[in-house]
């Protein structure tokens, strides 16, 4: 079964960094806990392996030695500098695709030279109007004349 104490409690206990009263109560719970039991020497020589542990200075030409060491890595090819551009690109391009088809027919009407967009509605309406008064015409030509004679 396992134990429902903090893991970081148990590496706090192991490494001495808890208050005596707080130790002296998990040391009790570790006594009839098989798994905090179990758990607790490792903790400890983890503890004591990183308190024994003596890294050695750093040298004062670290960085230098650091960084000759990335520039003599190998370079990376240009497709893999390039790869993080290209779903930009598709996205650019995708974007401007949708707005060419919001707009089928955006090309502008382009009137005669010399002739305003105005100019050119009012005979377009003018030529609508005579086209029905000659319907009129010729509808009345069609009727029979009371007054000819
Ligand atoms: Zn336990």
């Amino acid at each position: 079964m396992k134990c429902p104490a903090d893991p970081a409690l148990l590496v706090d206990y192991a490494s001495g960094r808890l208050a005596p009263a707080r130790a002296a109560d998990l040391g009790r719970h570790i006594e009839t806990c098989d798994f905090c039991a179990e758990r607790v020497p490792g903790y400890s020589a983890i503890s004591e392996a990183l308190d024994t542990w003596d890294s050695p200075p750093v040298s004062l030409d670290f960085n230098r030695r650091l960084w000759s060491k990335i520039d003599a890595a190998q370079p990376v090819r240009w497709t893999r500098r390039l790869f993080p551009a290209i779903p930009v690109a598709a996205a650019a391009a995708m974007m401007l695709a949708g707005l060419w088809m919001e707009r089928p027919h955006a090309s502008p009407q382009v009137p005669a030279p010399g002739v305003s967009v105005v100019e050119a509605e009012q005979a377009e309406r003018a030529l609508d109007d005579i086209q029905l008064l000659r319907g009129f015409d010729d509808a009345l030509s069609d009727r029979p004349q009371a007054n000819t004679m």
